[in-house]
């Protein structure tokens, strides 16, 4: 756990969200800033800072990721409708918490939001 991450204070419930999954590996959490009906941030439990970080190893992992945010969107009824899976990586590429995580985006004018 790195002490300052917002995220890692999340995965261990030092800072309250509404958690939708969690298991010993990944955790899932509504976003507090919505910007789709849907928007759901799924985690891994330990901290890596992005995609940038990310070591051969970790590549499962990324994977269970995307897994787990297609079973949510099938929990949450929109799997068949569509959704939108989104990483940013890096200041350049819109990342403000450096905890790496996927963006679930799902409902109506979703063409018109990329995070
Ligand atoms: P990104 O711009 O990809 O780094 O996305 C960070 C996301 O985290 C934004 O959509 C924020 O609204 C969201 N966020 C930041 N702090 C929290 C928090 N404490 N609980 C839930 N979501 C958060
Ligand atoms: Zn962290």
């Amino acid at each position: 756990m790195q002490e300052d991450c917002i995220f890692c204070q999340i995965v261990a419930g030092v800072v309250p969200a509404e958690i939708v999954y969690q298991n010993d590996e990944i955790t899932a959490f509504w976003d507090q800033l919505p910007a789709a009906p849907i928007h759901i941030l799924i985690v891994p439990n330990r901290h890596i800072s992005s995609v940038n970080e990310m070591e051969a190893k970790d590549a499962a992992l990324l994977g269970r990721l995307m897994l787990k945010a297609r079973e949510i969107a099938v929990e949450q009824g929109v799997h068949d409708k569509g959704y939108r899976l989104l990483v940013n990586v890096g200041k350049g590429g819109g990342q403000t918490i450096f905890h790496l995580h996927l963006h679930l985006f799902a409902g109506p004018h979703l063409m018109a939001i990329h995070g």
